[in-house]
């Protein structure tokens, strides 16, 4: 039996955390931050097996120094970036097992936010960092449109009901943006209304789950009609391909 449990980290962040609680072992991914993932070891008597990284930004790798100090164990990263501690690099495609670990986790590229940015997957669970957020997608730091638009397609061609445990509690903000893009849809609405619920109490709105995503996240909708024509509107020019409607929505977006 696995559980995935989100340690609040920063301002925004989760690191998550699989555990398996038959043997008290568990995994952190992105620990951008080392004490809240020590304290919840320490807290829950949990042995640590693994650290999994996403990509190499500051708050999902800063933490890795300090915890290796007291734990050392094998660090998962992209082979594209330049991670110090890593010392199993991956590439596309890769399955990474863990030793007794009854599960296996699949290995994609997926640049964008940055370029050697990957994702970790094992059904149903998806470890996308900053790739895909609950009703967004990350900033284009260092790829194209192009390259963020075929990392998010192959995020969607994971089964529906994947869960999406993305690194930054961004949902309400993103929903506010996405209601600009897509005033129609009743499927955001009651989405909201179930996230504002949710952080009212001070529970993470995530993960989400692949199905709810393509219904409401503008950014996996760019070949619907509505969302093209309001994209189109807003940038006083028509566009002929869905790679050139991400490219405007994303630049909306980081005005927004
Ligand atoms: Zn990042």
């Amino acid at each position: 039996m696995i559980d995935v449990i989100p340690i609040p980290a920063f301002k925004d962040n989760y690191i998550w955390v699989l555990i398996n609680k038959t043997t008290n072992q568990c995994i952190g991914v992105d620990p951008g931050d080392a004490t809240p993932l020590l304290d919840f070891l320490a807290q829950h008597q949990l042995t640590l097996s693994a650290i999994f990284i996403t990509h190499h930004h500051p708050d999902h790798i800063g933490g890795i120094a300090t915890i290796l100090k007291d734990h050392q164990v094998p660090v998962y990263g992209p082979r594209k970036e330049n991670i110090s501690f890593c010392t199993h690099p991956l590439i596309e495609n890769d399955m990474v097992s863990i030793q007794s670990w009854p599960v296996e986790f699949l290995i994609k590229e997926v640049p964008g936010h940055t370029l050697g940015h990957i994702f970790f997957y094992s059904k149903p669970w998806l470890f996308c960092g900053d790739t895909l957020f609950s009703i967004g997608c990350g900033r284009l730091f260092e790829g194209s449109p192009e390259q963020m638009y075929s990392s998010l397609k192959k995020i969607t061609e994971l089964p529906d009901e994947t869960q999406i445990y993305c690194t930054h509690e961004y949902t309400l903000n993103n929903i506010k943006f996405a209601q600009k893009v897509d005033p129609n849809n009743e499927n955001l609405n009651q989405y909201q209304h179930h996230c504002q619920i949710l952080r009212a109490k001070n529970l993470p709105t995530l993960p989400s789950n692949l199905a709810l995503e393509k219904a409401c996240n503008p950014f996996l909708r760019c070949t619907n009609a509505l969302i093209k024509k309001t994209v189109e509107d807003y940038c006083h020019q028509k566009f002929d391909t869905s790679v050139q409607i991400f490219a405007a929505l994303r630049a909306w977006k980081d005005k927004f």
